[in-house]
């Protein structure tokens, strides 16, 4: 699994004497780095070109593609490599992954670009620098972080007098779970592969985004053949169960619900008191009057986000405790078989993603089956019928008598293997359905 995280950098860079070099010159050497990485992605592009026409050339003329390494003694992106070995500043690890990325991205948009449905790629000046994964360096001392990277090549540290050709940073770590992932990657549990460093307008500051991974926990004591059904539902938010079993985890929407209605209230009377604000918030626009408006937005955002973590890690816990191989949910990408369920897409989408990675973390299987019919079914008896549910929250079959909660009972379904397809062989043969 790949992951990623945010790390903000501080320099911390000392010369080969050890005095402090300032922030300024560092970042000016960084912006250099950066201008020369453009240029060599756009170099890279034309040779691309240039090489892609030959071939087409050759191909007129011979019938068949010539092989890279006969015509150019390399591969192609080693060949690029080649050509830019001594003309610029870039760690020599970090300018091969530059160019060896640019050649893919190249031949991924290729045909694009030759059917006409993409333009030909050129690249701006705020260029994210590749950093090779053998290019970072991370140091735990006196209770701080530090990265040394590898950013420039030999004789550019000579000529500028530099210790090394790694420049040190403080990491600046915002929050505790960007702390555990630096740690893991401290004590070899996560791997760092190839990331990016680019600088933030806003902060004036550069950051990585440092890509990691992990193989997920092989959990032997899961049950591969147990399958959680999770139903993102309306009575409840989230509704899981074990085919067959009475017992369920559910989450009560009613916090989230409860927030976004006491927030908006406030966020109405906020927005009638513009037309008489403080002194502080006229004259500068509507931007400027709403202003506590849009922080509340972002608060009912950060509430979901947590509340989102809070249910899918509760959710993953639930199914360790029934050591539940697979977790099976329905898609919701293009959903519209209810428009309540539509309104809500969004936010389950985000909470049905966060499920996917814990239960990936944890060595579960995350599988996706087709919404059709999981709440008019009768997980008992397989009738499906759109009477059954007699209202939103309640399920009634109406050919065996199965009662429960609505979102229980989708649940039920959704716990099935494959179905999808059952439901499929059942609207086909139509036996046990009744479509209004
Ligand atoms: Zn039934």
């Amino acid at each position: 699994m790949n992951k990623v995280v945010r790390v903000y950098l501080i320099s911390e860079h000392k010369d080969k004497n050890g005095e402090l070099v300032s922030y300024q010159d560092v970042n000016k050497l960084l912006w250099e780095l950066q201008n020369q990485t453009r240029m060599i992605k756009n170099k890279t592009i034309q040779y691309c070109w240039e090489y892609s026409n030959f071939s087409s050339d050759y191909y007129k003329q011979h019938g068949s593609y010539p092989s890279e390494k006969e015509i150019l003694s390399y591969t192609l992106d080693g060949y690029v490599n080649d050509k830019f070995k001594n003309n610029n500043d870039l760690y020599s690890a970090n300018c091969s992954s530059t160019t060896r990325n640019t050649v893919k991205e190249f031949k991924n948009s290729k045909s694009d670009i030759i059917k006409g449905t993409k333009s030909i790629i050129s690249y701006k000046s705020d260029q994210p620098l590749s950093l090779h994964n053998k290019s970072i360096h991370i140091e735990y001392i006196g209770g701080q972080y530090f990265a040394n990277i590898n950013l420039v090549n030999r004789s550019y540290a000579k000529e500028h007098d530099f210790a090394s050709t790694m420049i040190r940073f403080k990491l600046w770590i915002r929050d505790n779970s960007a702390e555990t992932i630096i740690q893991r990657c401290l004590s070899n549990e996560y791997k760092i592969s190839e990331s990016d460093m680019l600088y933030d307008r806003k902060k004036k500051m550069w950051y990585i985004n440092l890509c990691y991974s992990f193989s997920p926990n092989k959990n032997e004591l899961l049950d591969s053949s147990k399958i959680l059904g999770v139903d993102l539902g309306v009575a409840y938010p989230l509704c899981a169960s074990v085919y067959g079993e009475y017992d369920r985890f559910t989450v009560h929407g009613g916090e989230i619900e409860n927030f976004r209605k006491k927030v908006e209230s406030r966020k109405l009377s906020i927005l009638k008191q513009g037309k008489n604000c403080g002194e502080g918030r006229i004259g500068h626009g509507i931007q400027c009057r709403n202003k506590p408006v849009y922080n509340i937005s972002d608060k009912i955002a950060r509430f979901r986000e947590s509340a989102n973590h809070k249910y899918s890690k509760a959710l993953i816990n639930y199914a360790l405790k029934k050591n539940c191989g697979v977790i099976q949910m329905e898609d919701l990408t293009g959903i519209t078989k209810d428009a309540n369920r539509f309104l809500k897409n969004w936010t389950y989408y985000d909470l049905q993603t966060k499920i996917k990675y814990k239960a990936e973390e944890n060595g579960i299987k995350f599988k996706l089956i087709k919404p059709q019919y999981t709440s008019q079914r009768c997980s008992k008896c397989g009738y499906i019928d759109k009477g059954n549910r007699t209202t939103q929250a309640h399920f009634l079959c109406l050919k065996c008598g199965f009662e429960c909660n609505a979102d229980y009972n989708a649940s039920q379904n959704i716990s099935i293997e494959d179905i999808d397809l059952i439901i499929e062989q059942e609207l086909k043969s139509g036996a046990n359905v009744k479509l209004t």
